[in-house]
Parts: structure tokens; sequence; C-alpha cells
């Protein structure tokens, strides 16, 4: 098979948490391009709804459902749903996240009164562990449930999850709130141990931890604000703060074959910012 080969996922299909908006969104777009069928699945159902509508209108294969991470039953049902569609699943990524807010900076540089540990508002910490971490750990759970039965399903054995980390869950990030980096980092961890386990069932696991990007994270600030923005291109050393199509070779390398010795992994994607920024915050 030629190496080009080896990234075509025509007639696969996949599931994308937090779907509605941002790199969830790029996923289930790289997905549509690429051939495969996709369930765009969100909180926000209208969104998945609307971002669906628009990827049929353009000629793809694409459903919605709305679903929330942190409730169980509601991620089983998604992937129930989906199987229903496409017969089996050979991609899920386990996307669905959200910066819990108060980081020890304000994005524009001052100290965060409610950012500080001693009185952090713990529903912020709930939140975080329950939607980044526990969010995964559900998405996780369904998807190695349906990927286990693919192959009498489809034909196809196994599968590949992919989990959207963070930068932050190795190096420190001042401007999130702490609860988030905790939670990539128990992402981090929990992948690893994922890829051990659903090896022998053909089912890769693998992260992506990506650095800053302009997405509607964090209440949009950076895609709302211009100036916030300049200001992120100077400090990422390959000089640009990252659009979420940037994400998309990567997506499709993790997603389909042209990965397939690729297990385990935790992969930065952050225009060099583990290095450190160019200049300090
Ligand atoms: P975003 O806000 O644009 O998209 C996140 C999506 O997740 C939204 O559509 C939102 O409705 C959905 N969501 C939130 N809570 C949910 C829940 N409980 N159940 C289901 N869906 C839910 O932000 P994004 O930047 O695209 O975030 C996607 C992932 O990327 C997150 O895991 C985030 O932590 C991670 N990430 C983002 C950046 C960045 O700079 N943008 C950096 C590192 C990691």
């Amino acid at each position: 098979m030629s190496t080009l080969d080896q990234f075509a996922i025509a007639g696969r299909s996949a599931l994308v948490t937090g779907a509605a908006s941002g790199i969830g969104l790029a996923y289930a777009e790289t997905m549509a391009e690429a051939g495969a069928g996709v369930t765009l699945t969100d909180i926000d159902a209208e969104g998945a709804a609307r971002e669906a509508a628009r990827l049929r209108d353009a000629g793809y294969d694409a459903r919605a459902q709305g679903c929330d991470v942190t409730d169980l039953d509601q991620v089983a049902r998604a992937f129930d749903a989906h199987v229903a569609a496409y017969g089996g699943c050979d991609i899920a990524f386990a996307n669905a996240g959200l910066d819990p807010g108060h980081g020890f900076w304000t994005p524009d540089g001052k100290r965060d009164p409610e950012g500080q540990i001693d009185v952090y508002d713990p529903a912020r910490w709930h939140r975080s562990i329950a939607v980044n971490l526990t969010g995964v750990f559900h998405t996780v759970r369904e998807a190695a449930r349906v990927m286990k039965r693919n192959e009498r399903a489809t034909g196809r054995r196994g599968g590949s999850i992919v989990i959207t980390s963070s930068n932050a869950a190795e190096v420190n990030e001042a401007i999130v709130g702490v609860p988030y980096m905790p939670a990539k980092a128990g992402v981090k961890h929990f992948m690893r141990h994922m890829a051990y386990e659903l090896a022998a069932f053909g089912i890769r696991v693998n992260a992506i931890a990506p650095g800053p990007f302009v997405t509607n994270i964090g209440g949009g600030w950076v895609k709302n604000n211009p100036a916030a923005r300049a200001a992120w291109d100077e400090l990422v050393p390959v000089g640009r703060i990252a659009d979420p199509d940037q994400i998309k070779p990567l997506a499709l390398l993790l997603a389909s074959d042209a990965g397939s010795y690729m297990t385990g992994s935790h992969v930065m994607i952050d225009g060099g910012m583990q290095l450190g920024p160019v200049k300090p915050l």
C-alpha cells in the first residue's frame, strides 16, 4: 500500500464529542472531507445539528446528536445511535473540554483575584474534572465497548481513539483555571493505560496535546479580540497562534492506518510553546 493510501478512511465512521465548535469541529470536518461518515455530538445540540447540516449541504455524510459527556447514559446513547447508523464505529474523538476559568493571570496580564488557590471556587474544580477528565473516561469506555464488536459488525477489527489533551498536561499554564492542569495530566496518564489495555483488541489510543488555538474556549477571548491575537502571535515560537484547521493533518494521521504503529502517544502541537514563550507573558 502506498504511503498516501494509508491515510484513506473512506467508508469508515467516526464519532466526535464537543464537535459544535473549534478543534472538535475541525476533527469532524477532517473525517467528512476524507470520506468517513461522522456523528457530531455536543452538549450544544443545536450547534452540533447546525454544523452537521452544513457538512451535509457540502455533500458529506454527517449526523448530529446532543450529548453531555459528563453523563454516561448520554454518551452510551450517542455511540448506540452512531452504530445504528453506520454498523460500527472505527474512530472516536474524546474532545469535549472547557477552561474552568479564573487563571492565576487574567488573559490581559493582571493578577486574577478569583484565580488564587485560597479563594478558588470548588464548583469550578468539580466542573473541570467532570468534563475534562470524567467525560474522557465516559467516551473511551463507550468507544471501547462498541469497537470491540467492530469485527463482527463491519469486518474491520478494532479502531482508533483520539483524545484531546493539552500542552497544559505537561507545562504550567497560568492563564487557565488551575483545575484544568490536573484534569489534562489525568487525561494523559489515563490515555496511556487505555492504550496498553486495548492494544490486544486492535484499538489504538493516542492524545493530541494542542498549545494555543483560536477557538471559543475561555469565552473566545482571543477569537474576539484582534489585539489579544496579535499579542499571542508574538509569544509563540513559530510566530503565530493556530486556527483549528492546523489540527487536521495530525487528526487524520492518528485516526487512519497511517498511524497504525502509534498508540499511547501524547503528541504536542503547540508551535513550540513547550519551549517557552518568546517573551514573558
Ligand atoms: P471550544 O469551546 O471551541 O469547543 C469545545 C466544545 O466542547 C464546545 O462546542 C462545547 O459546547 C463542548 N462542550 C463543553 N462541555 C461539554 C460537555 N459537558 N459535553 C459535551 N460537549 C461539551 O474549545 P476548543 O478549544 O475547541 O476545545 C476542544 C478541546 O481542545 C478541549 O478538550 C480543550 O481543553 C482542548 N484544548 C484547546 C486548546 C486551545 O487553545 N483552544 C488548547 C489545548 C487543548
